[in-house]
Order: structure tokens, then sequence, then C-alpha cells
């Protein structure tokens, strides 16, 4: 009888294909909460450590601090002040025991640290996930409307290569109910003019006109790259429903011929449908991320569920760690148990053998990331 899976996946390697830099300040309580949730406020009552993620981190988190489990949020804020951030963040990256992380920096990069600090924190490879539409962004304050396609698709083409991969928040910015099909040039120009006299107004840059938004996906998928698609939960930017990501598959259709493959990220409570997508199309990966942090003793559930249908070879692992270190730290701890535990009931039932299943575990951990974003070919640290 081989040794259960809960024991013998602590250490399997991970390859965390979506996450965000951390905080270098030292948070007081407040400024913790603040990461624990997708919710701008609680209300005045609520505590995000009274949450499935909140009782996570007291239980999990806090020994990595020499805490016991389960210690009270305030002993635990207390500690992490006491330690520091850049203990606390050497801790929780550290003990992750991931060896690449693709760091998505185009939101709320002020606030977190750079990513060489990261790399050096974390002991891991750091590699680049280009955001779309904060470029776009970029570019647009820099160029006029009638420059702005072209502006678009020369920096992309030069930095788009060097990333791991592009991402999109097109289900933050206006759903995936786009059409599935580019934008004629006269479209473009009209949508940019409109977007200039609107900032010009407001003074913001946030891009969410769909024709444009349109304009910077199929761009990028001319490319051929990898392009990561923020799916299902987020903050209340997002409608939840036009972020089902089943209300991709004709675009994913329609962008096939390019050779670019699509990464659904997060997905819950639509984890079946995106496993749908990645079983019917080649191009298609799935991961849970985010989602196994934010339901927490329910994360074998949600994995599980992600696993009833698609290919082995076709899901992944990400944490989308923001913020705060121990989001990486347990979306890694909550990844490895969920999965350990799948693995052993299957293993249990008769379904598959020992040996199969762990193929199944470094597969989905480590080995399929390291395929589709070419990270063997990349430089060591
Ligand atoms: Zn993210």
């Amino acid at each position: 009888m081989s040794m259960p899976f809960t024991e013998r996946l602590g250490a399997l390697p991970l390859v965390d294909q979506h996450c965000h830099s951390v905080s270098g300040e030292d948070l007081d309580r407040a400024g913790l909460e603040r990461y624990l949730t997708e919710a701008p406020s609680l209300g005045p009552t609520l505590s995000s450590f009274d949450t499935p993620l909140g009782v996570s981190i007291r239980r999990w988190c806090a020994p990595v601090l020499d805490l016991r489990p389960h210690a009270e949020a305030d002993v635990y804020v207390a500690r992490r002040h006491q330690l520091g951030a850049d203990e606390t963040n050497r801790r929780f990256l550290a003990s992750a025991g991931v060896t690449d992380l693709c760091v998505d920096g185009g939101y709320g990069a002020e606030e977190l640290i750079g990513p060489e600090a990261l790399g050096q924190a974390s002991a891991s490879r750091v590699h680049e996930v280009l955001r779309l539409e904060s470029l776009a962004e970029s570019v647009a304050r820099s160029c006029r409307p009638d420059e702005f396609a072209s502006a678009f698709a020369t920096i992309l083409g030069q930095r788009g290569p060097a990333a791991v991969a592009l991402k999109s928040v097109v289900a933050y910015r206006h759903g995936f109910a786009f059409r599935p099909e580019p934008p004629a040039p006269e479209e473009v120009s009209d949508a940019a003019r409109r977007w200039w006299e609107e900032a010009n107004t407001s003074g913001q840059w946030r891009l969410t006109d769909p024709v444009l938004l349109r304009f910077v996906l199929f761009t990028a998928s001319q490319l051929g790259h990898r392009l990561q698609l923020h799916a299902g939960l987020g903050d209340p930017d997002l409608r939840l429903h036009r972020a089902d990501p089943s209300l991709l598959a004709d675009f994913v259709e329609t962008i096939q011929p390019t050779g670019t493959t699509v990464i659904l990220l997060h997905c819950w409570p639509y984890h079946r449908q995106a496993a749908y997508l990645a079983a019917v199309y080649p191009h298609v990966f799935v991961d849970v991320g985010l989602a196994l942090n934010h339901v927490g003793p329910s994360a074998g559930t949600v994995l599980a569920e992600a696993m009833e249908l698609a290919p082995y070879q076709k899901v992944m692992y990400s944490s989308d760690g923001f913020g705060l270190a121990e989001l990486h730290y347990l979306g890694a701890l909550r990844f490895r148990r969920a999965l350990a535990g799948v693995l052993d009931r299957w293993v249990g039932a008769g379904e598959m053998s020992s040996d199969y299943a762990a193929w199944i575990a470094h597969t989905i951990g480590a080995d399929t990331a390291r395929r589709v974003y070419g990270l063997d070919k990349s430089s060591q640290p």
C-alpha cells in the first residue's frame, strides 16, 4: 500500500501560472482584511477573517508565523507586524514551493513590490504576463485617436513576445458576449475618437468600449501567443453572468487558426463550463485559481468539479495571489490538499493506479504549464 497523496503531495513542485506581486508595507488589520475580500466593503460589522478565506488564514498561515493553528485575528496581525513585511513575505513565498511565477503586473503595481524583489523573496523565477487593457490605456494617453490602432499594434508586437502570456480583463470591462469578429478599421477609429472625447472630459482612460476591446483582443490573437482571460468571480466591477466562459465559444473558434492558446482563469462558478471548453477545444486550458483560496474548506469540491470533464493535461494551477504573500502560500496549500483528496479517492475506489494519479498530480501542478508557457526554454534564475 503506497503512501496517501495527502502526505505525498506536500512537496509537489508547482508552477503558478497566474498571480500578482505582494505588498511591501507593514499592514495593519484593516490593510490586511482589504486583501482578503473581493468586496470594496463588507459593511461595518463584518470581518473578512470570518469568511472561508479568513478562517483558512488563521488555520494554515498562522503556523508559518510560529503561531498555533486557529490563532485569533488580532494575534495574527500583531505577529505579522512584529516580523515585518519583508520577513513575512519571505516566509510565505518561500514556503509555497513554487518554482515559477507568471506575474500580471498590470494592476495595482504602485502598491506592490517589483518583479526583482518578488523573485528574491520567493526564490522563484518570475515571468511577465502583459495585461492588454492596461497597455491599450497607456498607448492611448500618448497618441492621437487616428494613431491608436497602429500604435497599439506596434507596441504589442514589441512587448508581447517577451511576455509568457497576454492577459485580458474583458470580463470586467464588457463581458464575454461580444461580437466574435474583429471590428472594421473605421469602427475602430470612430470608437477611438469617442474614447478620447470622453477621456478628455472625465480624465479617466479606462477602456470599456466594446469595439476597442474587440480590437485589442483580435490584435492580440494575431500574435498567435498565449491569451489568459479572467473568467467568473472577481470584484463587483464585473457582472458575473457576463463572465461565463461558455459565452466565449464563438471567439475561441474564430481565433483557433491563429495558433493562439486560450487559458481561462479562475472561472468559479462556471468552472464546469470552462472545463467543457477545455475538453472540446484543443487550444483551451483552465484553472481554478483565486476560487480555491476564496472557497477555503470547499476547495476539494471545486477542484473535483473542474476535473470532472477536462482532460488532465488541460488543467493548470494558479493562486491569483494579490497583495498578501499568504495568498500565494495558501493557494498552493489548498491546491495540493484538494488535488490529493481527489486522487486518494479515485485510487481508493480503484479508478486508476497510484502511478497514474501521481502523473496527474505532476501534470496539473507544473508540467502542463511548463510546456504551454515554454518555461524550460527561458533563462534560469
Ligand atoms: Zn489576476
